[in-house]
């Protein structure tokens, strides 16, 4: 009983009154952050085991903090949903994407496009679409070089107005992945009227692999039920050899983790690229 009365009600509030106050101040560095271009793009490639080629990055973002250094998105993505920062934030990851393709980075080679991320605040926005598209006729990019990374859970939160965004953006040419996939309880008859090119098959499934029973049956069953759809699939989270020859055997399209490469500057990643392609 030590711990009650008066004095435990004080520590809980100095508590909540600490996290209150660093998420404040959290925003504020964020703010700042976004005046003063903190932030950077990480590359990590997705190699197709068809071609055995590169196919593709995905963009990875990441806050360059003055004091702290490389800060993981994990810490502040949250923060900028909550503030609603992330709407100024994921222009600019399409921004910048669609900069390094007009500027014909990663090696000139065509076949390689660029997927990004986008979190369900800015994917639910009214206009949303058209966003992306007027950035993409400004800079003059081909949107087949473009993959859009929506999660599961984005999607299925308001299913009509998802189907309508989607379908104009793969309208007008983007490709659709569905990010996170088998986590989200997707409505297979919507599923199937979702116009995505891609189900990417969440790296919790692939972490099970090759010995998890369940994991096996999860990841078998999403490859076919790709297959009937029409739909490729990526494996993320890749990090061993035995995961790898696994997933190729089940007939994975594309995959991507560690085992290849970690999420890198842009420059290494051009160099990876090059490496990879001469080897
Ligand atoms: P995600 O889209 O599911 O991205 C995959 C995450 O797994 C990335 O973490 C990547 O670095 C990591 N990863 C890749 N291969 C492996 C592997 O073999 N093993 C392990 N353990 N991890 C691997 P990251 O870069 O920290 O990003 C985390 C999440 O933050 C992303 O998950 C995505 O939801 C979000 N995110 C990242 N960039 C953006 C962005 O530009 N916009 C938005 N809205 N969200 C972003
Ligand atoms: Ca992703
Ligand atoms: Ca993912
Ligand atoms: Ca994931």
């Amino acid at each position: 009983a030590k711990n009650e009365g008066p004095g435990s009600l004080k520590f809980y509030s100095k508590e909540i009154f600490e996290r209150v106050s660093s998420l404040l101040n959290m925003e504020k560095d964020l703010r700042n952050a976004i005046k003063e271009n903190q932030f950077i793009l990480y590359f990590q490639p997705h190699i197709s085991l068809e071609t055995r080629g590169i196919r593709g990055v995905e963009a990875l973002i990441r806050w360059v903090h003055p004091d702290r250094g490389i800060i993981a998105p994990f810490e502040f993505i949250p923060v900028l949903e909550e503030t609603g920062l992330i709407i100024e934030v994921g222009k600019w990851v399409v921004e910048q994407v669609c900069h390094y393709i007009s500027k014909n980075e990663f090696c000139d080679r065509e076949e390689i496009g660029i997927s990004f991320n986008v979190s369900p605040e800015q994917f639910k926005q009214k206009g949303f679409e058209k966003m992306l598209i007027d950035i993409v006729q400004k800079k003059g990019v081909d949107p087949k070089r473009l993959r859009i990374e929506v999660t599961e859970s984005a999607l299925m939160t308001d299913i009509e107005d998802s189907l309508n965004k989607l379908k104009v953006l793969n309208d007008f040419g983007f490709n659709i992945s569905i990010d996170d996939f088998g986590t989200g309880y997707s409505s297979l008859s919507y599923l199937k009227k979702i116009p995505a090119s891609h189900l990417k098959i969440d790296m919790s499934f692939v972490r099970g692999l090759p010995d998890n029973r369940d994991d096996v049956e999860i990841i078998k069953a999403i490859i076919a039920l790709a297959k009937n759809l029409g739909k490729k699939t990526v494996a993320e989270g890749v990090e061993t050899r035995e995961q790898l020859e696994c997933l190729d055997k089940f007939g994975v399209d594309e995959v991507q983790g560690y085992f290849f490469s970690k999420p890198i500057p842009k420059e290494d990643c051009m160099k990876y690229i090059e490496r990879y392609h001469s080897d």
